[in-house]
């Protein structure tokens, strides 16, 4: 997966409702959308909350922290761009917040373990920043 940034992609569909998810993921940043009323986080991104349908939403830093909870290793990618990066690993990780997002994870397939805690590794694909995950190293080492 060394080779990304020479990959030729469409870019992320980037909506006015997802823009700031897509600016701060520029920046290195994971943001999420917070319901206002009843707390809740929100992935992905919308206009009203998905639990209480309350209007108002406010973007804030996330961890970046989650747990990996499946995974499929890509044999036939899904863009024929990908192809020549097959086998990769796409996995469902569960964010510390709450919310559960569809990622790419950079990791072997011998080392992926359920529930193992991953966090938010920024893979520049073509001249797309895009949110993967990879294993987060102990902190106490
Ligand atoms: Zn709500």
């Amino acid at each position: 997966m060394s080779q990304l940034q020479n990959i030729s992609l469409p870019g992320p569909t980037i909506t006015p409702v997802s823009k700031p998810f897509w600016d701060s993921i520029k920046e290195g940043i994971l943001s999420l959308q917070q319901c206002d009323e009843c707390r809740e986080w929100i992935f992905y991104p919308r206009n009203h909350c998905p639990h209480c349908f309350h209007d108002s939403l406010t973007w804030k830093q996330a961890s970046g922290n989650g747990k990996l909870k499946t995974w499929s290793v890509i044999h036939r990618a899904g863009h024929p761009a990908w192809q020549e990066y097959t086998p990769y690993i796409v996995g469902v990780v569960q964010l510390a917040e709450g919310p559960s997002l569809l990622t790419h994870l950079p990791i072997k397939e011998a080392n992926l373990v359920y529930n193992m805690e991953v966090t938010l590794d920024i893979h520049s694909v073509g001249p797309h920043p895009l949110p993967f995950f990879k294993k987060k190293e102990e902190e106490h080492q």
